[in-house]
């Protein structure tokens, strides 16, 4: 391999060439790069090897703390990449990859993603990124108008008025929730009379300002597990994060939400907010967002919606109803990195009041002063990335109708494999598919049977049992490297509140056809027939 154009040693003249030297065609790296153009889909599975290596041994291939002294050829690091960290990666673009939130991407996300990184903008400035910044103003406006559909007129005047944000563009949904809960705890604390406000006193004068012992936020046992990290910074406190008890279909219990709200009321302490999942993580169901909304008023508390998995149901005229109560949030969080197949790192929270972000502005002297257009003082996080350009791109090339048909397919895909599980005689179906995500079991039908007729101790030892089986077929299936489901715990109602273990998938990546789920429940078939598994599974005839 031909290292000329490389970097050999330390001088500065070479250190000059590898900020000006085009990649060199002929090299290791210019061979990945022509690949990953020419052929994403068959580099993927041409270099990453589909069988596990052990984690303990890649931890190997990365234990040494030192930092290289001489620079190396950029080719001998690019054989160290292939080598050690692109075969050992996670095939998540493949259609069999059902398990998780993160799947294939539109081909022209990377080619758009290496022009992002060309460019190199910083959004936390106009100063260093000029027409970047219009640019996210106009994504956060396109997602406010999907979800809270306002007037051309409002969005005239709001759209690119700096005084003010419809929304803050972040990493994920996890600085989202921590952003929309700031922006409550800040709006509740915000200075009135002598007090100047949380964000200068600090909680512990808020609270005594507000007379009361603590702040609350509620929500559902679903909840994602980035609220328990805001309500921890936040200092509101994870014992605050009030986890609401479900109903049987995984949606926050009306009666027990009021319960507890009657119980911190009790107890001096105030609801911050309540909120609503749109789409839970595991199970992907919808709380009833009406009535959540009209407690919310009823409290006088911010009312956030989760939609970070199901936001994007919005696109569908079939399916939005699902997501109705949505447009009386306060707050939305939307990943664009889920269902909006845009690359990792671009989540989104939207507030209905562009005034509402004020609470949380801050103002520095070199950047972000007073007046200025910068982003920066309104978000949680500082230099970022132009992110927003891949969601423009897929808003305008894919459209409201080519994400409605993605949202649709999987939607329907999920439905229909649900009823392939129903009709299989070694499956039992958890939890029924309200967006395009539901969970499973392995439980041949004569273990359902004895199941059935279980005294509660006796049915608890083999939901325990099964729980092992189905740990144990997750981890084979996914060394295996052939398919992947995920796995997660749930405590269905049928059970007399036995938590037990699931297969979990999500049905987000369009290339996944009704074969290849096919082949997923065949697949886990053959892993329960091999003598060990089997053996357990006959512990259960006792
Ligand atoms: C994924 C998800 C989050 C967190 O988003 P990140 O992008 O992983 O930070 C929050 N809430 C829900 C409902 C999610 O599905």
């Amino acid at each position: 391999m031909p290292k000329s154009r490389e970097l050999a040693q330390a001088n500065l003249e070479t250190l000059y060439r590898i900020f000006t030297v085009p990649v060199a065609p002929e090299s290791t790296l210019g061979e990945i790069d022509k690949a990953i153009t020419d052929d994403l889909t068959g580099f993927l599975q041409q270099h990453i090897v589909a069988v596990e290596r052990d984690l303990d041994e890649i931890e190997g291939d990365f234990s040494q703390s030192r930092i290289p002294e001489e620079p190396t050829y950029v080719s001998d690091y690019t054989d160290f990449l292939k080598e050690k960290l692109v075969s050992q990666s996670v095939h998540t673009a493949s259609p069999g990859f059902i398990g998780h939130m993160t799947s294939a991407l539109p081909y022209f996300m990377l080619p758009l993603s290496r022009i992002l990184t060309a460019l190199n903008q910083n959004l936390v400035k106009v100063e260093t990124s000029r027409a970047f910044t219009p640019m996210e103003r106009q994504v956060l406006a396109m997602i406010h108008r999907l979800i809270y559909a306002q007037s051309d007129e409002f969005y005239r005047e709001w759209i690119q008025n700096n005084r003010y944000a419809l929304g803050a563009f972040c990493s994920g949904g996890t600085i989202a929730n921590v952003t929309a809960l700031w922006a409550a705890r800040n709006r509740l604390c915000g200075p009135s009379g002598d007090f100047k406000g949380i964000a200068r006193e600090g909680l512990v004068k808020a609270l005594r300002h507000l007379d009361c012992q603590g702040l609350a936020v509620l929500v559902s046992r679903r909840g994602h597990y980035s609220l328990g990290k805001a309500a921890d910074v936040l200092g509101i406190g994870r014992d605050n994060l009030i986890a609401v008890d479900t109903d049987g279909n995984n949606r926050i219990d009306l009666v027990r939400l009021r319960e507890q709200c009657a119980r911190l009321k009790g107890e001096g302490i105030r609801p911050l907010a309540i909120i609503g999942i749109g789409g839970t993580t595991e199970t992907g169901n919808v709380d009833p967002l009406e009535a959540l909304a009209d407690l919310a008023g009823e409290l006088g508390c911010h009312f956030h919606v989760d939609a970070a998995w199901g936001g994007p149901t919005l696109f569908s005229d079939r399916y939005r109803g699902l997501l109705r109560g949505i447009e009386r949030a306060d707050s939305v969080t939307i990943d664009a990195h889920k269902q909006l197949y845009v690359p990792m790192g671009a989540g989104m929270v939207l507030f209905k009041d562009p005034a509402t972000l004020s609470s949380i502005e801050h103002h520095a002297a070199y950047i972000i002063r007073r007046g200025s257009r910068d982003l920066g003082s309104r978000t949680l996080e500082g230099s970022r990335p132009g992110m927003a350009m891949l969601v423009h791109a897929g808003l305008s090339i894919i459209g409201r109708k080519g994400y409605e048909l993605l949202i649709n397919q999987g939607i329907e895909r999920a439905r229909r494999f649900a009823r392939l599980i129903d009709a299989h005689s070694e499956f039992e179906l958890v939890s029924e598919p309200e967006l395009n995500i539901l969970t499973y079991r392995y439980l041949p039908s004569w273990a359902q049977q004895v199941l059935a007729e279980a005294v509660p101790e006796r049915r608890a030892q083999i939901n325990e049992i099964l729980d092992k089986v189905i740990e144990t077929m997750q981890k084979r299936q996914r060394e295996a490297g052939k398919t992947f489901v995920s796995r997660t715990r749930l405590a269905p109602g049928r059970y007399g509140g036995d938590t037990i273990t699931v297969f979990r998938v999500v049905l987000a990546n369009p290339l996944t056809t009704d074969d290849i789920l096919s082949a997923v429940l065949e697949e886990e078939c053959e892993i329960a027939s091999q003598p060990d598994i089997q053996a357990m599974l006959e512990q259960i005839k006792g």
